[in-house]
């Protein structure tokens, strides 16, 4: 682990370097040092051997001068003729004396007998000088060799003439240990002598060596081919000598092994390398250190960094890295601190994107809980009550496709704001917890004082926001809930406030409590949701029809097709309580065209039974997604054998604005194939004027809410008066719902209303009653125009 680091890699790479540099050098020079030792060695044998063949060449001269005075001395010849053994003996002794010969012989040709000096014997010497004598060969007088005694000498011989070759004198030196000390004197190499004898084994006979050393060398010489020996290098000791080997007899069995230690040679090198040595060592040294010192220049703000960085991982960004360096690592230490810079400023924006909601300027969901969770926590064991509501805009969706995406985010803006100024800043804790969806989170309060937070809050909506230079009505659903009784938790609590909101936007009312009963509401709404598929296949929905009434000729021509669904153990269930998941959940389709072909099927049979009625069919803005809505009703239509007179349809306001594109290019079709449209709930809307003008819209329903109190509510007449004027301004049919008594009828009918619905006429009804409705009604018209 630790050769891992940079420091440990930076240091190894470039002490391997250098180590490898330093030896690249040495062997080399060391190999050169080995050469010239061994050529310097080989120059000496050379020179050794030249001064070797030189002693044997002045030991001839000498030899031969000896002799040949000898053989020259008359008193000797004089001996030789008188045979005086005793005069011969006695010269032969004197002048091997005279000249250091270590051998002299004397051989009589005359009468073959051979007289020695003292120390050799008398055998020998006969065979070897009559060897010599007879011997041919012989052209090198210098290197003539024999064996006396079982020694080898160096000898001349020189013949006796009288005038003709009376006999011969022999003198020679022996080869010896002097010999051997004086060349090793001359030339400073080891001398050896070695001799080759009948039994084949080599013997040293004579050397400078110690005798352990010649024991080696002999050992070593053994073991060695003589042919190939002329250089060679053998170990005696513990010392490699370099060794050039002379043969010194014609039959070879004499040798000089002249030698020069290598490792002498060398040892004036030694010196040299050891010194290079010793510089490379320490060069070596040197380099770590300085090595390691850069190394860990380099490496440790690298460290350093890495540490910092483990820090910001830690996410401490508290620390700064303090460099002043120009070079490479100042440039790395400044960019960290600005990625630092940046890191924070953008973790900061992350951490903000997380907890705050742009668009308002307001704490999002997120922190909403997070606030919620600690309230809850910080209330303790006594859990110290607070409270908090979940305000809903209505139709905001419809405002922002109206007024653009752009508006609708200054609008939601100033919501925010209005909210915010609505609360205790410095207890209270306001958030936007979705599209329009805030909460106000409300501490040190009664629920009394809670409600009333909220209600004044929706007082302040009441005045129009302004959004660029428009105006914008606002109004909103509150749902409140409180802690601890409303839930425990933060999850249940906001669930419980969204339940009541729920509520209220349901009752249209503005702001509802929790309790308990709501989720038991809700529970049955969900499970009929679950349920209303199964409803819709097991024809479990019915049609019923309210007539609608033309009020000047008070003909009943038209109906209303209202849904029922008859469930076989809750009995009836009015479309209020399930219309509105059906368009969430997109069975409102199924719905639809079950409707339009029940009231095709309706007007038929009225048809055959001499009743002709225009039925109009309530739609959703889901229907109108469909683009194949107008080709599925013209098909359904024509199976009835029906002309688009025989149905119209009736559009609630808000379920336009949901894409309104599309739902254009529908109602253009459906309008095309002549079906008669009209807007439903008319005045409950937000921008139905707007709507007026662009959509092909033959009728106008004035909302049952105007109308039903409309005897005894002066504002509601006006309203009503107005809508109708206005739709006949415009064109169009004007239908008022919600007719409840004569007195509202009366006011229609003197405002020139075109149509009339309610239960002052009619009731929704089954189909099956419509006739006797009809027909009482037809009486009843007969009676009052009697009466008139
Ligand atoms: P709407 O289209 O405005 O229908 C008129 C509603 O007012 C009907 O309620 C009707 O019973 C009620 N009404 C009529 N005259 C009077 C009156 O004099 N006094 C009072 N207080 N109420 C009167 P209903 O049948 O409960 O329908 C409620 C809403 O459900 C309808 O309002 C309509 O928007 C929707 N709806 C009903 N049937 C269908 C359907 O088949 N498809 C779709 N998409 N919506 C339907
Ligand atoms: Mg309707
Ligand atoms: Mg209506």
């Amino acid at each position: 682990m630790k050769f891992k680091s940079l420091k440990s890699q930076i240091t190894i790479v470039f002490l391997t370097l250098v180590t490898l540099t330093q030896l690249a050098g040495l062997v080399p020079l060391d190999i050169s040092i080995d050469r010239n030792a061994h050529a310097s060695v080989q120059s000496n044998l050379q020179v050794g051997e030249k001064v070797f063949l030189n002693i044997l060449d002045n030991n001839a001269a000498s030899l031969s001068l000896g002799a040949t005075i000898l053989a020259s001395d008359y008193g000797f010849r004089s001996a030789i003729s008188s045979n005086d053994n005793e005069t011969i003996s006695s010269a032969l002794n004197n002048h091997q004396t005279r000249i250091n010969a270590d051998v002299a012989i004397f051989y009589s040709t005359q009468d073959d007998k051979t007289t020695t000096s003292d120390n050799v014997s008398l055998a020998d010497a006969s065979v070897a000088i009559k060897r010599i004598i007879n011997n041919e060969n012989r052209n090198n007088q210098s290197l003539d060799i024999e064996i006396f005694n079982g020694h080898p000498y160096q000898v001349v011989l020189v013949p006796v003439k009288a005038p003709l070759t009376i006999g011969w004198v022999l003198m020679g030196f022996k080869i010896d240990n002097t010999l051997a000390k004086k060349l090793n004197k001359l030339s400073n190499l080891e001398v050896t002598f070695m001799q080759l004898p009948p039994s084949g084994k080599w013997l040293p006979i004579a050397s400078t060596f110690s005798a352990k050393n010649l024991a080696d060398l002999q050992v070593a010489f053994r073991q060695t081919d003589i042919g190939s020996m002329q250089k060679l290098d053998f170990k005696v000791g513990n010392t490699v000598y370099g060794s050039r080997v002379l043969t010194l007899s014609n039959t070879g069995s004499l040798v000089v092994v002249l030698q020069r230690s290598i490792t002498e040679a060398t040892a004036q090198f030694e010196t040299l390398r050891y010194t290079l040595f010793g510089l490379i060592v320490v060069g070596v040294f040197i380099f770590t250190v300085v090595t390691m010192y850069f190394s860990n220049v380099i490496s440790s703000p690298i460290s350093d960094l890495a540490a910092i960085a483990n820090q910001f991982e830690q996410g401490n960004y508290n620390l700064q890295v303090e460099s002043d360096r120009k070079d490479e690592i100042g440039n790395l230490s400044r960019a960290f601190n600005s990625m630092k810079e940046a890191i924070v400023i953008r973790e900061k924006k992350v951490t903000r994107l997380a907890y705050w909601d742009e668009v308002t300027n307001l704490p999002n969901r997120s922190s909403f809980m997070s606030k919620l969770s600690e309230s809850i926590q910080s209330s303790g064991k006594d859990q110290t009550p607070f409270s908090i509501f979940v305000i809903n805009l209505d139709r905001f969706k419809q405002i922002n496709n109206i007024m653009g995406r752009e508006l609708g985010d200054a609008l939601l803006l100033n919501v925010g704001a209005l909210i915010s100024k609505s609360i205790h800043p410095s207890q209270d804790f306001a958030a936007r917890l979705d599209a329009d969806e805030f909460a106000v989170l409300l501490k040190g309060k009664s629920p009394e004082e809670c409600l009333q937070v909220a209600q004044d809050l929706l007082k302040a909506f009441e005045q129009p926001i302004q959004v660029g230079n428009q105006h914008v009505d606002v109004s909103a659903g509150v749902g409140l809930a409180h802690y601890p009784e409303d839930g425990q938790s933060d999850e249940q609590l906001l669930h419980h406030a969204e339940t009541a909101l729920a509520s209220a936007k349901k009752r249209k009312v503005n702001i509802v409590e929790y309790n308990a009963n709501l989720d038991t509401r809700l529970q049955e709404n969900l499970m009929l949701a679950s349920e209303l598929k199964y409803a819709i296949e097991h024809h479990q929905l019915s049609l019923y029809l309210q007539p609608k009434i033309n009020i000047k000729s008070k003909k009943a021509d038209s109906t209303e097709a209202l849904v029922r669904w008859i469930h076989p153990e809750k009995g009836f269930i009015f479309p209020d309580q399930f219309i509105p998941f059906a368009e969430q959940s997109g069975l409102i389709q199924k719905i639809s065209l079950w409707m339009i072909e029940e009231a095709c099927r309706v007007v038929s049979i009225m048809r055959e039974k001499g009743v002709e009625l225009n039925i109009a069919v309530n739609i959703s803005t889901k229907d109108l997604i469909d683009s194949d809505l107008p080709e599925k009703i013209a098909n359904l239509l024509n199976a009835y054998q029906l002309t688009s007179q025989a149905i119209s349809l009736e559009i609630t306001e808000s379920s336009i604005m949901d894409d309104p594109l599309r739902a254009l290019t529908t109602l253009n079709s459906l309008a095309e194939m002549g079906l008669k449209i009209a807007i439903d709930d008319f005045g409950t809307g937000y921008s139905s004027l707007a709507y007026l003008k662009r959509l092909p819209v033959h009728k106008l329903k004035i909302d049952k809410s105007f109308v039903m109190s409309m005897e005894k509510d002066e504002n509601d007449r006006k309203i009503v008066r107005s809508t109708i004027d206005l739709g006949h301004n415009l064109n169009l049919e004007v239908v008022a719902e919600g007719i409840e008594n004569i007195q509202a009828w009366d006011l229609l009918a003197e405002m020139g209303c075109d149509y009339g619905q309610g239960y002052f006429m009619g009731k929704p009804m089954p189909v099956k009653d419509y006739i006797a409705w009809l027909n009482q009604w037809n009486e009843k018209v007969d009676a009052w125009q009697t009466m008139a």
